[in-house]
């Protein structure tokens, strides 16, 4: 493969230590970055190499998205019978569970494959998902692996372990967790190793798992090396259920259990209070914030800053939205500012470091038992991963790397993505999906998603 040189751009490092280039360029070599600066010296440096024109756009990181559910996907456009779901638990039970049991391996693959489409056109490059398919669960995480190959981005998945639909169901999702982790492992798997494809073991949520349960998976997890990716006080309502039952808070039942470390991940705590928090800090868990799902779900304002003050790393998922992280980042800024009365909360910087620096060193904790070499992702520097959009976004105003966050929350968008790189592959180019045949992928599921909602 020769080397690459995509050029006539502003390149945007979002690298702490490095600024904007204008007029820059990026090498790309094999699957990583290997060189950064003027466009007219790269050119000079490396003649060989095969020039790609940026046409005056940006360079910069792909997007990244550390907690989502490809399952979801068929529920675009889904009725839900009778009166609308007063709250939360109301939404499981009538939606999300309702859904999740009617998931063929069929339906599985296709819902994975809306969501790769969706990845690449807006150019989000990893991604850390959270299956169910209660009623289809053996081998469902290989089918979506396979998917995600043939797309070409980077995966990290995980079956969520859940009491909830009896005792057969909860061995077969302890088994696929940790079949799928041992297969990563054992056969020198050329994905994992490359880092495109790693596994955390999951869990639903403490209040539909059992002591029993929990310390089963506990076990597992600590034999095979890798962190939880469980759902942390969403609602209120998985607060009360553990201190009524259990006279825990939820992080604090979750510790003791052996879930929280420095690989997990607790996906939302919307109802965490300062001691959770403290426990959080402690173990080194890292929290994701789904700003979308919460306010439409009506189930709260997480404690970003809160989390983040303690020392919390508290990254940017989108819980099943769209992958145009774009606009989770745009309601992240928006929501506390709202909710908390006060404009200065939440600035765009933050939001940045959270969507870029905070879900790289999710990523890397969740990659690395796999890939001991997992490259840098979310910035653009020497050895980081060939991982890069070009969007054509002219900035109407001066453009620098100190007010890049608000040229991208109020000007900049998914659609402005128009060439999608990962790990040195390009998988978009000028909005045309390579590795992915869209108009057959949305056909095939549109089918498959009318023959499941009848079922319902
Ligand atoms: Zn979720």
């Amino acid at each position: 493969m020769s080397d690459i040189l995509i050029g006539n751009g502003t390149v945007v490092p979002l690298d702490t230590e490095s600024q904007l280039i204008e007029h820059g360029a990026v090498l790309v070599h094999e699957s990583r970055i290997a060189a950064i600066g003027a466009d007219s010296a790269l050119r000079q440096h490396y003649p060989a190499a095969q020039y790609v024109d940026a046409d005056g756009g940006l360079i910069m990181p792909g997007f990244l998205c550390t907690h989502t559910h490809f399952y979801g996907a068929f529920a675009r456009g889904m009725a839900i019978p009778g009166d609308a779901p007063r709250n939360f638990p109301e939404i499981l039970e009538r939606l999300w569970w309702r859904l999740d049991k009617q998931l063929t391996l069929e339906d599985t693959r296709a819902s994975a494959e809306i969501f790769m489409a969706d990845a690449i056109r807006h150019g989000t490059t990893c991604v850390v998902d959270h299956h169910a398919s209660p009623h289809a669960i053996d081998g469902s995480l290989d089918v979506i692996a396979d998917v995600v190959e043939q797309a070409g981005i980077r995966a990290c998945l995980a079956y969520e372990v859940s009491d909830r639909d009896g005792s057969a169901v909860i061995e077969a999702g302890i088994h696929e967790n940790e079949r799928f982790i041992r297969s990563l492992r054992a056969q020198r798997h050329q994905q994992a190793e490359e880092g495109r494809i790693a596994a955390s073991y999951g869990l639903h949520a403490s209040f539909t798992l059992s002591p029993a349960t929990l310390e089963r998976c506990a076990a597992g997890g600590a034999e095979l090396g890798v962190g939880f990716h469980i759902h942390v006080a969403e609602d209120s309502s998985d607060e009360n259920d553990s201190l009524a039952r259990y006279g825990q808070r939820v992080a604090e039942r979750l510790e003791a259990n052996a879930i929280l470390g420095p690989r997990s991940i607790a996906a939302h705590c919307v109802h965490v209070n300062s001691g959770e928090i403290g426990r959080l800090a402690a173990t080194r868990t890292h929290s994701v914030h789904n700003p979308r799902s919460n306010m439409n779900n009506a189930v709260g304002r997480a404690p970003v800053e809160e989390m983040l003050l303690a020392g919390v790393n508290v990254g940017l998922g989108n819980d099943g939205f769209s992958m145009n992280m774009m606009q989770e980042m745009k309601t992240a800024y928006l929501m506390h500012k709202l909710v908390l009365g006060d404009p200065r909360v939440m600035p765009g910087d933050l939001v940045l470091q959270m969507a870029f620096q905070h879900n790289a060193r999710i990523i890397n904790g969740v990659f690395s038992p796999f890939s001991p070499d997992f490259p840098q992702v979310g910035a653009l520097k020497v050895g980081a991963a060939a991982d890069l959009v070009l969007l054509d976004y002219l900035p109407p105003t001066p453009l620098s790397s100190g007010n890049f966050p608000w040229h991208l929350i109020f000007g900049m968008d998914g659609q402005h993505v128009n060439s999608t790189m990962v790990a040195g592959r390009w998988l978009m180019r000028n909005r045309q999906l390579l590795t992915v045949d869209e108009a057959r992928i949305h056909a095939r599921a549109r089918e498959l998603s009318q023959a499941l909602w009848q079922r319902l």
